[in-house]
């Protein structure tokens, strides 16, 4: 399963969102295929959806789809140059989907920053550097050979060299691949290097508790989501100090304690969604009467592939997919009612599935 790791400089708030993301943590028994590593905390994905299909449908079980954090250890200056941890670390990352980047932005005098001050862009450009350097040297590397053989006028070796050539000048700017504009046909060559800055990243930003309401405030935030913005990439604030707090409530406490911080959704939450959405993750339900469940598949799967989701035999056997919108489902107000109005369509195994499909499954055992 897709994973996204969490990085950032030391004393920036790492081990205190990751608390709060295993303090959270998803009910491990509806999970059991799910990794048993101190370094990766499980959590349910929030969907507002599958609660408004228990109500419908008023079944036993009602299990959310769950989604994995990986903790990576904190990085250390050096790290491309394979001194101590910091080989560890890249290594690290480049077995993770995407990156949560978590970045300083409170300031809080009794907590040392690395550099003696916060300055936030600094931050995340002395990891990144790190990430640039290490590609850099794969793309170095690679554009030796292909030189070679370009030379000699091999056409693939020619395409290889243009992209390499592109990479190593963005690199060479310290710009991240993930900035780069490449084709289709480009970005099939590229993805076979499987560099570090070609991952997605969210940029985390902590900001202090007294800015929750009003982070915008926040001068350090203003220049992260500057900054992002330039590489394509998202943003999302938490206070980690609160998720933690946040983590330890459930239910209606939870509800009652952020209406009194004035947000509507914890940071938690916000940092699980876009994580998900990052990786091009999507869900799907299932609705019976014993079990009312949400499902995670990759954006752009086949209704077979979908099906392998739940069973590797549900995939084997596939014979088709009855399926309705979450929308379209809500308002018939019951599956009845949906087939009744014609909305339950049955698809066969070229269907691409959509987030919020509700479907049942038909298959050979
Ligand atoms: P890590 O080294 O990145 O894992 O950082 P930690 O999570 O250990 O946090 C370093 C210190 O900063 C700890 O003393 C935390 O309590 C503190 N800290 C983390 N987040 C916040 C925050 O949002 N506000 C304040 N004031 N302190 C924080």
């Amino acid at each position: 399963s897709l994973t996204a790791g969490i990085v950032g400089l030391p004393n920036v708030g790492k081990s205190t969102l990751f608390n709060a993301i295993t303090q959270a943590g998803a009910e491990a028994a509806n999970y059991p295929f799910a990794t048993i590593d101190p370094n990766v905390g499980i959590v349910e994905v929030p969907d507002h959806r599958l609660q408004k299909l228990t109500d419908m449908v008023n079944p036993k079980k009602t299990i959310p789809t769950a989604f994995e954090f990986t903790d990576i250890a904190g990085i250390v200056k050096g790290a491309s140059k394979g001194e101590g941890l910091g080989n560890q670390f890249l290594s690290h990352i480049r077995q993770v989907d995407a990156i949560c980047h978590v970045v300083r932005c409170f300031s809080d005098d009794n907590i040392t920053h690395v550099s003696g001050q916060v300055n936030s862009v600094d931050d995340i450009e002395t990891i990144n550097l790190e990430l640039i350097l290490a590609d850099l040297e794969t793309v170095t590397k690679r554009l030796t050979r292909v030189e070679k053989m370009a030379r000699q006028k091999d056409k693939q070796a020619l395409a290889e060299y243009d992209v390499l050539t592109k990479l190593k000048e963005a690199l060479e700017a310290d710009k991240p691949a993930r900035a780069i504009d490449f084709s289709e046909e480009e970005m099939k060559t590229v993805q076979q290097y499987h560099l570090l800055t070609i991952k997605p990243v969210l940029y985390v930003a902590n900001v202090g508790e007294d800015e929750i309401q009003n982070p915008d405030a926040n001068e350090n935030l203003k220049a992260v989501k500057e900054y992002a913005e330039k590489e394509g990439s998202n943003v999302i604030t938490v206070c980690a100090k609160v998720e933690a707090e946040i983590a330890e409530l459930d239910g209606e406490e939870k509800e009652m304690f952020l209406e009194e911080l004035g947000i509507e959704e914890s940071g938690l939450d916000q940092l699980i969604k876009a994580s998900y959405d990052m990786l091009g993750l999507a869900t799907f339900f299932t609705a019976g009467e014993q079990e009312v469940r949400a499902w995670t598949f990759k954006k752009g799967m086949k209704a077979p592939q979908a099906a392998g989701v739940i069973h590797s035999d549900f995939e084997r056997g596939f014979i088709r997919a009855e399926t309705v919108s979450y929308d379209d489902l809500m308002e018939a107000g019951s599956m009845a009612a949906a087939k009744e109005r014609g909305k339950v369509r049955s698809e066969g195994k070229e269907y691409v599935v959509q987030d919020g499909d509700v479907i049942l499954f038909r298959f050979n055992v």
